[in-house]
């Protein structure tokens, strides 16, 4: 069976950063962005922002713009880190700014169900610290599980997928590696908390993302991926496979070897790309992975394995996949 493939929303928009604050692009609206996804080739379903940016739309006029386009909706990504979050949701000092991103959350928890989404994505991306000294750390993190917590008790029939990252915005982030939200989220112990595994946070964050999803697939955490790619340094967002086809290679291969079914979904940035262009190339270089996969000999590759054998397991991934161009 052929995967499917997802985008995040925020692919089709247009962005500024702290440089070229007039954006790289004229704004977009939620609307817009949904049609510019249709014009992708093989996408199904994309993650959405909320609140729906560019305007005010009901969840009917998002819907209608979607079903025109073919696409569901795979994940709702209540906007916990923009001005009001600078100093973290789940984390601000103020109790009522950390209630405020229950609230949003809430509410977003509401527009999964609309949709029929898979669940709720948490990027706490401002929940985290600057400055040594800034900070009590067991409390940060005991408000980082709690706030999570909370959500995944009020709403058993969601779920929750939490996306780490080393940093940025934050400086450092509170939920930054596989392993440190794997232990945040054994602590809640709730079955509705999970991981959404962004290949190139892993990179970043000097992991082996193929290492990570074992691991959290292994917890039975692992609840959704993105895929881009990065020079190692910076969460840069890069089309999938520009960078380090290898490494992503092996990260799809132990999601197959471990039957894990869900969606393909691209994480990327294009600031300076044809946004539709730039989801098109890396779904083509998603389907050689694909196809790379149905090539590889996991036969031989196990026994090599079996015997830590680099070179001959190398040479069966590398045959396997760069024979699909
Ligand atoms: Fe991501
Ligand atoms: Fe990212």
């Amino acid at each position: 069976m052929s995967p499917r493939y997802g985008a995040g929303i925020w692919h089709f928009a247009t962005y500024v950063d702290r440089y070229a604050t007039d954006g790289y692009g004229q704004p977009r609206s939620v609307i817009e962005a949904i049609d510019l996804a249709g014009r992708v080739r093989d996408l199904s379903v994309v993650d959405i922002n909320y609140p729906f940016f560019g305007g005010e739309f009901t969840n009917a006029q998002i819907k209608t713009a979607l079903d025109r386009n073919k696409l569901g909706v795979i994940g709702i990504t209540p906007e916990i880190y923009t001005r009001e979050f600078a100093k973290g949701a789940f984390t601000n000092p103020d109790p009522g700014v950390r209630q405020r991103a229950h609230e949003l959350i809430t509410e977003a928890a509401d527009v999964v169900r609309f949709f029929k989404a898979d669940y709720v994505k948490l990027w706490p991306g401002q929940d985290g610290w600057d400055y040594p000294f800034q900070v009590d750390h067991g409390v940060l993190w005991k408000n980082s599980i709690d706030g999570v917590g909370r959500l995944a008790s009020e709403n058993p029939d969601l779920k929750f997928v939490i996306e780490y990252k080393p940093r940025e915005p934050r400086v450092h982030m509170s939920f930054d590696s596989l392993t440190r939200t794997l232990l945040g989220i054994e602590k809640i112990g709730l079955p509705n908390v999970g991981i959404l595994l962004d290949f190139g946070h892993a990179l970043f964050g000097g992991e082996s993302a193929a290492d990570s999803a074992q691991m959290a697939i292994d917890y039975g955490r692992l609840f959704g991926m993105d895929v881009n790619d990065n020079f190692r340094s910076w969460d840069d967002d890069l089309v999938a496979g520009s960078l380090h086809p290898i490494e992503l290679f092996e990260f799809f291969h132990v999601l197959r070897k471990n039957k894990w079914d869900g969606v393909w979904q691209l994480d990327q940035f294009p600031f300076r790309e044809d946004s539709v262009e730039t989801a098109n190339h890396a779904i083509d270089f998603l389907k050689a992975v694909d196809r790379g996969l149905d090539a590889l000999d996991v036969k031989a590759l196990k026994a090599a394995q079996d015997k830590h054998d680099a070179i001959t397991a190398l040479r069966l991934a590398q045959k396997a996949l760069f024979s699909q161009f």
